[in-house]
């Protein structure tokens, strides 16, 4: 035998009794029983539907939290990518620059040894001109070329 509560005044009753004890009111133990499993049922279901909410909650902020990290993750990627391609940008053109000074060495001493040479040409052609002219062969061969144009 189990107690139900009166509609009327709440007080205790057992569900064989069809008047309330305390009030004398009217009392239907099986719809009382009824609405009691009624109330119960819709807590549980309350409280099922609490715990999945919460779940989904729970979910949605993994997912959330993940793409975040997923977006960020990304940031960094680019980030990390851009930095590589100015490193590469840097270590080729400093490879060109060290290809052009080894291409410039050579033309450098190419120079030098032309200025050297031409040098060396043009003090020979002095002294020759000046021995000539010291020996008085300059002289007598322009005397002999200008002779030659005389008719
Ligand atoms: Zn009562």
């Amino acid at each position: 035998m189990a107690a139900i509560k009166c509609p009327h005044c709440g007080g205790l009753m057992y569900e064989t009794l069809t008047e309330c004890p305390h009030c004398r009111g009217p009392v239907d133990p099986q719809k009382v029983i009824e609405e009691a499993r009624q109330q119960e049922i819709e807590a549980k279901q309350k409280e099922i539907k609490d715990k999945d909410d919460e779940i989904l909650d729970k979910i949605n902020n993994i997912y959330n939290n993940e793409k975040r990290n997923v977006e960020d993750r990304k940031v960094a990627r680019a980030e990390y990518e851009a930095s590589l391609d100015m490193e590469i940008k840097n270590v080729s053109k400093k490879s060109k620059k060290v290809a052009n000074d080894k291409k410039s060495i050579p033309i450098i001493i190419g120079i030098f040894v032309l200025a050297f040479v031409v040098a060396w040409v043009w003090a020979i052609g002095v002294e020759v001109k000046n021995q000539l002219i010291a020996n008085g062969y300059l002289v007598m061969h322009l005397k002999q070329a200008w002779g030659m144009f005389q008719f």
